[in-house]
């Protein structure tokens, strides 16, 4: 591996420093292109692709075991997916290719054909549902730019060869990928990936660095936002890597766990004080606007947590 040329093993505050530097220059004027070439080592075995702060795209997990390298997300689509593929193969060896995703939605899930022919897609039950039934959401992508049309258009949700309910063991050689569902959250089927030996948390849309919550309306609750914390919390991560935004460290769990807290807190008094639907949502987005400045923040987002508190 030391051949490969970006394997720059960066001190974590470095790290983060870059990864803002990077964001400043973002823009989402190409669409939702995986950018290969922003490949960073995090640990001894574990690299990620960062979505550059571009809107549909992921974070992009790759870990290299001595037999075997998980891909945790994909990309928009096929050729997304194969812009992924082709960054592994200086890493890849005569090893075993596995895929994974944190959710279904289609950033995730749509560019797992691209990854290569024979190799296996690991999915949750509760992902699987998912997929079956994601056309919805696969349209309304579609109709947002022309962009999103062409790579999500001949991108089928991909079928897991392997399916897991709660739990699965993944060895990748030396390496270990525990892969839990922990949904419903961000989805029903969100689930989180934990390297053991390298301490390394991704979490998907159920912590993210620098960009607010987007709850699951239907179906989560803020106490089930609360009990994956704690349990994520356990498992003591170091490095913790969400599915969209900046890259961060433990201290990013308590701030997920108050900022779960304040919204949930928020709601309680503005629904005991008679605010509509509307005006809580727009309340609730200037005060933790305010309050998390240099936070993704949007009406969207708190319009569900408002739908989901107010349920
Ligand atoms: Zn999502």
């Amino acid at each position: 591996m030391a051949k490969y040329p970006i394997n720059l093993a960066l001190p974590f505050g470095i790290l983060l420093a870059l990864s803002t530097a990077i964001n400043a220059q973002s823009s989402d004027s190409e669409g939702p292109i995986v950018r290969p070439e922003l490949m960073r080592k995090i640990t001894e075995s574990v690299y990620v692709i960062p979505d550059n702060f571009v809107r549909l795209v992921p974070n992009i997990g790759i870990v290299v075991g001595n037999t075997a390298i998980l891909i945790v997300d994909t990309g928009l689509g096929i050729e997304n997916g194969s812009r992924v593929f082709e960054t592994i193969k200086e890493l890849r060896e005569d090893k075993t290719i596995y895929t994974t995703i944190t959710h279904y939605h289609p950033e995730h899930s749509l560019g797992v054909e691209g990854i290569g022919n024979d190799a296996i897609f690991i999915a949750s039950e509760k992902q699987n549902q998912e997929m079956q039934a994601g056309d919805r959401i696969k349209n309304q992508f579609s109709r947002q730019s022309a962009a999103n049309r062409e790579l999500i258009n001949n991108a089928p949700y991909p079928i897991p060869d392997i399916l897991y309910d709660d739990n699965y063991k993944l060895d990748l050689g030396g390496l270990t990928a525990q892969l839990t569902s922990v949904g419903p959250l961000h989805t029903e089927g969100d689930s989180i990936i934990f390297i053991e030996e390298e301490h390394v948390l991704f979490t998907g849309d159920v912590v993210m660095g620098g960009i607010m919550p987007s709850i699951d309306q239907q179906h989560s609750t803020f106490g089930s936002w609360k009990t994956a914390i704690t349990r994520i919390a356990k498992l003591s991560p170091q490095i913790i890597v969400g599915s969209h935004g900046d890259i961060g460290n433990q201290t990013l769990i308590d701030t997920w766990d108050t900022l779960i807290s304040e919204i949930s807190g928020a709601l309680l008094e503005y629904h005991a004080s008679g605010f509509s639907k509307s005006q809580a949502t727009k309340e609730l987005t200037s005060v933790l606007s305010q309050k998390f400045p240099d936070w993704r923040n949007d009406r969207r987002r708190m319009g569900a947590a408002v739908e989901s508190g107010y349920r």
